[in-house]
């Protein structure tokens, strides 16, 4: 950490500037210059808030050079972390992986038909919530258990994997039998309680960046999965609360690049829930693999209008199946293939 000082600083407050530091733990170089003292401070400590100087008097401003995670930091692990499943499928790797399905399980019939459409256009993992984060009491809240065994029911019989969320600590030793991804939507990203609890599963954990929640805190809830002892942490961009009212939330594509520097996880994008509107999804996608996506999450219904949630954002299957052979496209011009 760099801290420089006033250039009206005076030695007093200078020196109370560094038996601060030395109490938490750091040690202290100075180096004065003809106008302003800089001192860096180095340190093993990790979370320090930077505040608590820019506080004292005569400092003029406060630089963090190391990550306050260390885990889910690039740095961990270079080469890049590679999710692996039994069946051979990687999230990670050099094949971007595309998850589909509908928003809601809904019924037998609704998750079998969407199955076996985003399976025959190239999906490796079906998505469902069988628990829904819904923003009112009154709307379809999800079959529970009955969606759970439904879901590995069509992911079986249609060779995919499957992801569905988990909203709370309770739910997590029921899922697991069903599961091969457990999802944290953008609602829990900082329930840590549930991360917590998440870091001591076998499973792997896709995370959602919070609705209003900075690249540097999805890495510090991460951290917590990872602290636990589980590094198979997936990260996923679905879209931020913005001033912009066209699009539900606003996809945050240079979260992808940015998250594929600072960390060594697998990076996730979900167009649907990061634009809300059908006319947007398929663009957006395609934008998240040219951006180096390593996965797209992405909502399919077969009769759309008459989903039990978020119809607005999901494709028909024939839109679906005509993004995948776009993606195919795009995918190797930069240096990708679809898996
Ligand atoms: C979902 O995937 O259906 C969902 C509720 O996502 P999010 O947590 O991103 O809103
Ligand atoms: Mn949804």
């Amino acid at each position: 950490m760099i801290v420089a000082m006033q250039e009206i600083a005076t030695e007093e407050q200078i020196q109370q500037v560094i038996e601060h530091l030395v109490r938490m733990g750091f040690s202290v170089h100075r180096t004065t210059g003809e106008r302003q003292t800089v001192l860096a401070a180095v340190g093993a400590r990790v979370d320090f808030d930077t505040r608590n100087l820019e506080v004292l008097g005569g400092v003029q401003e406060v630089h963090r050079i190391s990550a306050p995670y260390k885990l889910a930091g690039r740095s961990f692990r270079p080469q890049g972390t590679v999710v692996q499943f039994a069946n051979g499928l990687q999230i990670g790797g050099d094949e971007v992986v595309v998850m589909a399905g509908p928003c809601s399980v809904e019924s037998r019939e609704q998750l079998f038909k969407v199955a076996e459409q985003v399976s025959k256009a190239g999906a490796r993992v079906l998505r469902g919530g069988a628990f829904k984060p819904r923003s009112s009491p009154y709307s379809f809240q999800g079959l529970g258990i009955e969606g759970l065994k439904l879901l590995r029911e069509a992911g079986d019989r249609f060779g995919m994997l499957v992801i569905s969320e988990v909203m709370e600590i309770s739910q997590i030793e029921m899922m697991l039998p069903y599961v091969d991804i457990l999802q944290v939507g953008a609602r829990n990203m900082q329930n840590f309680n549930l991360l917590r609890e998440l870091g001591k599963v076998k499973s792997p954990v896709l995370l959602k960046r919070g609705i209003a929640a900075t690249l540097e805190e999805l890495l510090l809830s991460a951290e917590y999965i990872m602290a636990g002892g589980n590094y198979d942490v997936i990260l996923c961009e679905r879209g931020i609360r913005t001033f912009e009212t066209y699009t539900r939330n606003t996809l945050d594509i240079s979260a992808i690049p940015i998250i594929k520097q600072l960390s060594h996880l697998p990076m996730t994008s979900d167009p649907s829930h990061g634009t809300g509107r059908r006319d947007k999804v398929a663009s957006m996608a395609r934008a998240s693999v040219a951006a180096g996506a390593d996965a797209l999450l992405i909502e399919v219904h077969h009769d759309p209008d008459k989903a039990l949630s978020d119809g607005a954002q999901s494709l028909y299957p024939e839109q679906f199946r005509q993004l995948m052979g776009e993606l195919r496209m795009i995918a190797p011009a930069v240096g990708r293939k679809i898996a």
